[in-house]
């Protein structure tokens, strides 16, 4: 393991979603890792696989930015690939491109001619040699595709604590299977083994992450847009989310996708093992965070817990005032019996049944008036306050 060589992961500064901003950014840095025929062939059928969560204007930061979209699908065109696809499953059944079309993504598919995969349907794939999970409903325009291009953003997320490179790949799992998953996979560790061997299987050959824009606090779709200025790119997608908890000042190590997927040999996780390549020249993670972090990010650092928090730890709440009653939560969440409930005639707002709850955090996902937060119980954080002060 010594002697093998580091992960690159290039870090471009770029300040605004500027069309020939972005562009030039995305160029730049796709070419200081060797240029796009290092990773997908010309001749290959390429998925570009965005983050289409839910519908969101590009501003909430909750999707792939359109000017990071529209950059790579630029770049591939001028470059001569001519079989280019997008697409991604949503977190709820409603089909991608009404979801790309609100996150303003579907001008540059068509600008670029890029084609719509087939995200509504799924096919069975087995995976005996996966670890964790020994088959997948994968999205029939994932198994279509030559070769995945991942475009994640860069967000917090309540149970996994970040969204980049690893987890943009579950938007390959199909429809009702990612809810299913949630509900097979409820704690952030077995979550995360099932993400790891995805990894392994559907293996996208680049990552791009808009971190230009990202989210912070209640994420992936309720938290606030702050700047971070900055895209990343790498085929490494442990590497690239290292580099981005390094940025947010954030232990990789803490981050559960970050260490299954190493120990499943999807990529590297330790600063000693990835270097960041800039314009400037090449850092360490250290000197990025130095340079382009944010000791601020609202971000959960706390430490992993081996067990489903669950009964005692976190739990969604729904702030009253913010809901809209639409029911988007009840419809999501993937437990049989419900853990949410709402009488929609006589317009109540959803109550939880903490019982039943498995703390997947779905509903807070998407709910598209972010009147889900995820919390620590009064006692529980008082309780954790006095067993640190304890062993000081
Ligand atoms: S999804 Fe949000 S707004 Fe809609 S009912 Fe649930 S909590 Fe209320
Ligand atoms: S209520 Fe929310 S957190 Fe609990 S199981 Fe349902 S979707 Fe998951």
């Amino acid at each position: 393991m010594e002697n093998t060589p580091k992960s690159k992961v290039v870090l471009i500064h770029c300040p605004v979603y500027d069309n020939e901003a972005v562009f030039e950014a995305l160029q730049k840095g796709i070419n200081l890792l060797g240029g796009l025929e290092a990773f997908v062939q010309k001749d290959e059928k390429i998925l570009l696989k965005p983050n289409l969560l839910r519908k969101a204007a590009p501003e909430q930061a909750v999707t792939t930015h359109p000017t990071v979209f529209r950059a790579i699908a630029k770049l591939l065109r001028e470059q001569g690939y001519s079989n280019l696809l997008y697409g991604d499953s949503p977190g709820s059944v409603m089909t991608p491109f009404k979801v790309a079309q609100a996150a303003g993504l579907k001008p540059a598919a068509d600008e670029f001619n890029l084609l719509e995969g087939d995200f509504m349907n799924g096919v069975k794939i087995d995976f005996p040699e996966g670890k964790a999970v020994k088959s997948f409903s994968i999205c029939k325009g994932v198994v279509d595709a030559d070769a995945i291009i991942n475009l994640c953003k860069m967000k917090t997320h309540a149970l996994v604590r970040v969204t980049g490179a690893v987890k943009n790949t579950y938007g390959c799992v199909s429809g009702f299977n990612k809810g299913a998953g949630h509900a097979k996979y409820p704690d952030a560790d077995n979550f995360s083994k099932m993400l790891a061997d995805l990894n392994v299987l559907v293996k996208p050959k680049l990552h791009i992450m808009d971190g230009i824009m990202a989210m912070e606090g209640n994420g992936p779709g309720s938290g606030d847009p702050t700047p971070m200025n900055v895209l990343l790119i790498s085929a490494d997608p442990v590497a690239l989310d290292s580099v981005f908890c390094h940025l947010v000042a954030l232990d990789p190590q803490r981050v559960p996708t970050n260490v299954y997927a190493e120990i499943y040999g999807v990529g590297k996780s330790h600063s000693k093992d990835i270097e960041v390549v800039t314009e400037d020249g090449v850092i360490t993670c250290e000197e990025a965070f130095a340079k382009y972090g944010n000791p601020k990010f609202n971000v959960n650092r706390g430490e992993l817990k081996k067990e489903n928090p669950g009964k005692k730890g976190r739990k969604p709440h729904i702030v009253k005032e913010k809901c809209i009653k639409c029911g988007i939560c009840v419809d999501i969440c993937p437990v049989e019996e419900k853990a949410l409930s709402m009488d929609k005639k006589a317009g109540t707002i959803p109550q939880y049944d903490y019982d039943k709850c498995i703390r997947c955090y779905c509903c807070q996902e998407m709910c598209p008036q972010k009147a889900i937060e995820v919390k620590t119980p009064l006692m529980v954080r008082l309780l954790g306050t006095k067993v640190k002060s304890k062993r000081k």
